[in-house]
């Protein structure tokens, strides 16, 4: 693999430019925070909704074997029983006999509190799922549970899919909502936060061809990341060893990702066999099986689960976007976001605030709005106003100047290579669409002009 120059990126910079420019901030900030939760502002709404949709498009609407679903978020307690959460999902802890903190076992090692050194209970099993009560009493057989995955609202609708889509093997539900983890170990920005969004799929297919299409999936998953503009050697695939398998895994891979921190899990890739099918069929005494119509025969199919955190790419995108240049004395920080992803994918600049320029700009601006996201922006200089869009990933800006008032021509500037040309009002919105779809160069018009933007040096 090719060598890379070393990231400019560290996790301090990254939550020092969400919070400033309204990307993610701290939950419940005037009140001191909450541990471990997120809130996303108007330009992290906007990525998100991106990365979702971007999702959405490649795994549910291009193609013709998935389907999607929204599942409520609290579900049947008998959900966890069947799929293991609730005796599975635990780690054992330690608790401080006088601070009270919560240690898991290998982070307090020598037997005493990490924190004030004080002795440690038993280790004993602590849930990770957040429980609550349904109704008006507060009692044990009113207890539910906030889902921790999106998974099983999608096993349990099994059924209702298959017969209401009469969708044949292989085929795929896919589901993107929230998931709660009571975490112990939190940390490291949006990495792993106790209420999250996950993007699942659950992929069915006929049992014997379960490998065919684990392979598949996860090299369909790698490339959705590189596609999206994720540098190759920022990704790695890493094989769960037997000892870390779920209990529900035959076999997973992780997409992991050079984060700030070092390599960590963005994706989870897991051939879940029947084990879900045959558990849900068992506690709820419903047949949960397909008809395979060549055979004849009652199956029941094994599961290829793609599994992505939606906070966790985000970060990874925010961490592989992010860039410094020398600016004079200054440095330009900049997101090389991919246009799908950006926030803002055009700022409207007026050069002045003189009325007939803000008229004209207004006009443009109006016209844009209908297509895309778009940032209208009159204040500062024109250098300030290039450097805010290129530090929030906007990949184009459109400067209106007094020329234009005579000529109808504005200036159309990229963020990647600060490449600026010329060209008629009527072209704008051809040209842009074609540049945000992809196209690699500015296609000059007949007679148009391409020049650098001039650094401050
Ligand atoms: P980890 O061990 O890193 O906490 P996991 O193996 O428990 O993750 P899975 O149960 O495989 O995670 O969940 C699938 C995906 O959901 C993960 O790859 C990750 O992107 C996302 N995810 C899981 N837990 C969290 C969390 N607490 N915060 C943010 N994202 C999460």
């Amino acid at each position: 693999m090719a060598e890379q120059a070393p990231s400019k990126v560290t996790m301090e910079k990254l939550v020092s430019l969400c919070q400033r420019r309204g990307f993610i901030f701290p939950s419940s900030e005037i009140y001191g925070g909450l541990s471990s939760l997120w809130d996303y502002g108007p330009l992290g709404v906007e990525l998100k909704q991106n990365v979702k949709q971007a999702w959405w498009r490649a795994i549910v609407q291009e193609r013709d074997d998935v389907v999607g679903l929204d599942a409520s978020i609290m579900m049947h307690p008998q959900t966890w029983v069947a799929s293991g959460h609730l005796q599975q999902f635990a780690d054992p802890l330690v608790e401080c006999k006088r601070c009270h903190l919560r240690w898991r076992t290998d982070e307090a090692t020598d037997n005493s509190c990490p924190s004030c050194g004080g002795e440690l209970t038993e280790p004993h099993l602590f849930n990770l799922m957040f429980k609550t009560f349904m109704g008006p009493v507060e009692e044990e057989a009113s207890v539910i549970y906030l889902r921790p995955e999106t998974a099983q609202g999608i096993f349990v609708n099994f059924q209702n899919v298959l017969n209401t889509t009469r969708k044949r093997l292989p085929f795929g539900i896919a589901q993107i909502g929230k998931a709660f983890r009571n975490e112990i170990t939190t940390g490291n920005f949006i990495f792993r936060s106790r209420e999250f969004e996950q993007m699942e799929l659950e992929y069915f297919v006929k049992p014997e061809t379960a490998d065919e299409w684990f392979d598949y999936w996860v090299e369909e998953r790698r490339k959705w990341y590189v596609s999206l503009g994720i540098k190759e050697n920022n990704l790695r695939l890493r094989e769960h060893t037997k000892e870390e398998l779920a209990h529900y895994a035959r076999k997973c891979y992780d997409i992991d990702y050079l984060f700030p921190m070092g390599w960590a899990e963005l994706e989870g890739i897991a051939n879940r066999g029947d084990f879900d099918l045959r558990q849900h069929a068992q506690h709820s005494g419903k047949s949960l099986t397909y008809l395979d119509e060549e055979t004849k025969e009652h199956i029941v199919p094994y599961i290829i689960e793609p599994s992505a955190g939606v906070d966790r790419s985000v970060l990874a995108f925010l961490c592989d976007a992010y860039d410094e240049e020398p600016d004079k004395e200054e440095i330009r920080v900049l997101l090389h976001l991919h246009p799908t992803l950006a926030p803002i994918k055009v700022a409207v600049l007026p050069l002045s605030k003189r009325e007939n320029l803000v008229q004209l700009a207004k006009e443009i601006y109006a016209d844009l709005r209908r297509s895309w996201m778009v940032q209208y922006d009159d204040t500062q200089s024109i250098g300030r106003r290039y450097r805010r869009q290129d530090e929030i990933g906007t990949p184009f800006c459109v400067t209106i100047d007094f020329q234009s008032l005579e000529d109808n021509q504005v200036t159309l500037r990229e963020r990647d290579t600060m490449n600026q040309i010329r060209l008629p009002i009527a072209e704008l919105k051809k040209t842009l669409a074609a540049k945000l779809a992809g196209e690699p160069l500015f296609v000059l018009p007949p007679g148009g002009q391409i020049w650098k933007e001039e650094r401050k040096e």
